[in-house]
């Protein structure tokens, strides 16, 4: 099989309300899609959706290096994963979200051709996949607010942004865990929002509150940092920010400096760089968890096939499907409160208009 083809179209969708974070507060959302022909007359669709204050890039950037990345891949034979990326890395070094969308649209041809939904295709035996539900910084009281809106729409995993005033976070999760009732799971993402000192200093109030884990406390590139929370706190920590690549993932593993790593298609260049996280993860006894950018369905379910694929990822944060509205892309899954079951034709399985 080859590639004869790849188009591009941006796709825009919103936020219900702007979501802030430590750094930024989001609201609406345009994202890149990617078709890819074959001479089998198979297409596969991929997203890009660059978040430029963590994948150095923007839409306008990714259409650019796609464009390039297009030219090197027609021709292609879109199932030799490994021979995509050698070619796409050998033009840019980087990338994440546009490599990501041609990899995600070869795993899309892939497993059509093999007649199986992605999640079979990967290895995988289960379809179904619990993913947490975002809620974004904001006063105590509307955060509580919020915490009691999803519990009451099923969801039961709650992850919840931080990363300000250690003081005011403290009162944000008090009034969270009040508001959502102790059975309720909760996460806490700080963005980098925090220092080491503030990090150890809220750990033994997290912890009271039950707080399962508290993702990316500090800058990205502090790993050192990350290791001396880690054996300072109880709380486990995750690396988002700070892992991008398999190779970081290696190097945060030898250096024992966290508890999970939380793996984005984005930041990693796609399914096949997050297949190599996640062997590394799990063979030097690191969780992984799978996580989101503001993305249409089209990204979100392909990330939920993963997670349902491997073992290893047992925290899945895919919740821009229950978060954004728009977009051209539809189905793939259906979902009670945060358990999504995938479907069962070949492929992501989502429906694209393009
Ligand atoms: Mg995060």
């Amino acid at each position: 099989m080859r590639i004869t083809d790849i188009r591009f179209e941006r796709a825009a969708f919103g936020f219900e309300k702007p979501m802030k974070v430590a750094f930024a507060e989001i609201k609406d959302m345009e994202t890149l899609l990617v078709r890819m022909d074959t001479d089998e007359g198979i297409s596969g669709y991929g997203e890009a959706a660059p978040l430029p204050f963590v994948t150095g890039d923007d839409l306008d950037a990714a259409y650019a290096v796609g464009k390039a990345l297009r030219l090197a891949l027609l021709g292609q034979d879109p199932v030799a994963l490994g021979g995509i990326h050698r070619r796409m890395d050998a033009l840019y070094a980087g990338n994440g979200p546009i490599k990501c969308a041609f990899d995600m649209a070869c795993y899309d041809i892939a497993a059509k051709a093999a007649g199986m939904p992605l999640y079979r295709y990967l290895g995988g035996d289960v379809r179904t996949v619990h993913s947490d539900v975002t809620i974004g910084i904001d006063e105590p009281e509307a955060m509580a607010e919020k915490a009691a809106e999803w519990v009451s729409k099923g969801f039961t995993i709650l992850k919840v942004k931080l990363g300000e005033d250690i003081g005011t976070d403290l009162r944000r999760m008090q009034a969270v865990r009040e508001a959502a009732g102790p059975s309720i799971a909760l996460r806490v993402d700080a963005n980098q929002g925090w220092s080491v000192k503030d990090t150890i200093r809220i750990a033994p109030g997290l912890e009271k509150l039950s707080v399962g884990l508290i993702e990316q406390p500090i800058a990205a590139w502090d790993w050192e940092g990350l290791r001396e929370i880690k054996r300072t706190i109880r709380v486990p920590i995750a690396a988002d920010e700070s892992c991008h690549t398999p190779t970081d993932a290696a190097r945060l593993a030898a250096m024992r400096a966290v508890d999970v790593i939380n793996i984005k298609l984005m930041k990693c260049g796609g399914i096949y760089r997050a297949i190599q996280i996640n062997a590394i993860a799990e063979a030097s006894g690191i969780g992984c968890m799978i996580g989101c950018m503001g993305e249409s369905a089209l990204a979100n379910v392909a990330g939920m096939h993963v997670a349902a694929a491997l073992d290893n990822i047992r925290e899945v944060d895919l919740d821009a499907v229950y978060i954004l509205s728009g977009g051209p892309v539809r189905g793939g899954f259906d979902h009670v409160g945060g358990r999504a079951t995938l479907g069962d034709v070949p492929g992501i399985g989502v429906e694209v208009d393009f």
